[in-house]
């Protein structure tokens, strides 16, 4: 990472349903580290574009709403936090309405722009597990800490029934790998890694793995094995 930043960022990208939250989750806990879900933050402005009745494919609409809403990043309690009007938008942000919204919103460049600002702030506050699309590519792209996880298209949609949610992620995922601005990519120096077999616990390993490889307790101090 590049010594402009005091800490630094694990970036965890992957489409959707591939495990990368709950890997990102378990990972942040295990090392102390501020969790970040932006997804979350791209969620936000959707479901402001649901509420607004605003159409997701007029991108001058969206980035008008954008002009106009309330919103902020924050971290609590060691995980971050989008205030959208000064709440916490909580479980609206999973809704249908808002899954089905979210890919085009997120293809604005503007949307894009200031989350991406956004999500670098966070660094400021500390070392950091970054979950998302486009955080090895362009939010971090000089960090060596980089994770994509994958998972069969079978496997997340099965993930995603289980959690009871009506979620295309076939869809999204088309849409996030076919965007112009930060498609979904497996960033340059990333590590693959395929969940569709794997434990949970297998996932986080093969992460504290690459961490190890990479120099990550060196550089903090640590013992190698956490
Ligand atoms: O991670 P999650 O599935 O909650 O993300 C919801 C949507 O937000 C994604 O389908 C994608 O369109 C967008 N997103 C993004 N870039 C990120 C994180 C999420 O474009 N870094």
């Amino acid at each position: 990472m590049s010594d402009l930043h005091k800490y630094d960022a694990i970036a965890i990208d992957g489409p959707a349903a591939s495990g990368k939250s709950t890997a990102a989750r378990r990972l942040a806990k295990e090392l102390g580290l501020i969790m970040v879900n932006s997804g979350e933050m791209y969620r936000t402005v959707a479901l402001a574009v649901v509420q607004n009745e605003v159409d997701p494919s007029e991108s001058v609409a969206v980035v008008n709403l954008l002009e106009e809403i309330d919103l902020h990043c924050a971290v609590e309690k060691g995980h971050s936090v989008v205030i959208l009007e000064g709440t916490h938008p909580g479980e609206a942000l999973r809704s249908d309405a808002v899954n089905a919204v979210v890919s085009q919103v997120a293809a604005v460049p503007e949307v894009r722009n200031l989350l991406v600002a956004a999500q670098r702030e966070l660094l400021n506050l500390g070392d950091l597990v970054m979950e998302g699309r486009d955080i090895g590519s362009v939010v971090f792209p000089d960090t060596p800490y980089k994770i994509y996880i994958e998972a069969s298209e079978e496997v997340r949609n099965q993930r995603r029934r289980a959690e009871g949610q009506v979620d295309e992620v076939s869809s999204r995922d088309r849409q996030d790998a076919e965007r112009k601005n930060s498609p979904l990519v497996v960033a340059e120096g990333a590590q693959v890694i395929d969940s569709s077999e794997l434990s949970i616990e297998e996932v986080v390993e093969a992460a504290l793995a690459l961490l190890r490889d990479r120099g990550w307790f060196e550089r903090k101090g640590e013992s190698a094995t956490p």
